[in-house]
């Protein structure tokens, strides 16, 4: 399966917009969060040639605007999917009521199948400062393993990936997305680290909000088998 990585801060050079958020393509067919802003959202996917004509489903990780900022434009220019938001983090937003309509919004329960091959893990529960923020990742099943993509991983990065470990028993190939450990202490990051590791985890890519000290020590830990992404990385796993 292939990834594309539509947004993050990261860029190669100045043809692609970057901003604070996150969004990665499936398979060309499956868009995972849509960073903070429409306009930079589609100048990076004008750039790496996507048709977003190809696009059936948007999965929206988490209710923070970083993630789910660039949805509005992009709805402007394709209609008839599948949306697929939380319940808990959504069905009563004003940003849902928002939207254009001709949609199909679609809340994941644990396990969905959002596309062959791939799955929600549904809303795992977590919070932010002081508020729930309950999260979705994606689960991309292939031949070498599981890959797992994040959004911010509130719900904190090591439950997300025992979570999607007790529902599938298979290896993890690759984690990537937001691990949220900026500002975290090295001591914290090393368990987690640890963990990784422990549950078997080939790969890793971590990117948006995993923070730069995390970033050096993921890279010490996993070596070659870590990767630095950056917007129009385009890749199979
Ligand atoms: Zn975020
Ligand atoms: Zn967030």
């Amino acid at each position: 399966m292939n990834i594309k990585i539509l947004f993050d801060k990261k860029i190669p050079s100045r043809k692609f917009a970057s901003g604070w958020g996150f969004s990665a393509l499936i398979d060309d067919h499956v868009l995972f969060d849509t960073g903070c802003d429409g306009k930079r959202l589609l100048k990076n996917m004008d750039e790496m040639k996507i048709d977003f004509k190809k696009i059936e489903a948007v999965v929206i990780s988490h209710n923070h605007w970083d993630h789910w900022g660039g949805l509005k434009e992009l709805l402007k220019m394709r209609s008839g999917i599948q949306l697929w938001v939380g319940r808990e983090g959504f069905e009563k937003s004003r940003f849902i009521k928002s939207l254009p309509a001709g949609n199909m919004i679609c809340y994941p329960g644990a396990s969905s199948v959002v596309s062959d091959h791939v799955y929600s893990t549904g809303e795992i529960e977590g919070r932010y400062m002081f508020k729930k923020m309950p999260e979705q990742s994606l689960i991309l099943k292939t031949s070498r393993g599981l890959t797992i993509v994040t959004g911010c991983a509130h719900p904190g990065i090591v439950k997300i990936l025992e979570t999607v470990r007790e529902r599938f028993k298979e290896n993890i190939y690759l984690v990537l997305g937001g691990f949220h450990l900026f500002g975290k202490r090295r001591k914290t990051i090393d368990v987690i680290v640890r963990r990784f590791k422990e549950l078997g985890v080939e790969n890793v890519a971590p990117c948006h909000c995993s923070g730069k000290t995390a970033l050096n020590m993921f890279h010490k830990a996993y070596g070659n088998n870590f990767m630095d992404l950056k917007v129009g990385d385009s890749f199979e796993v």
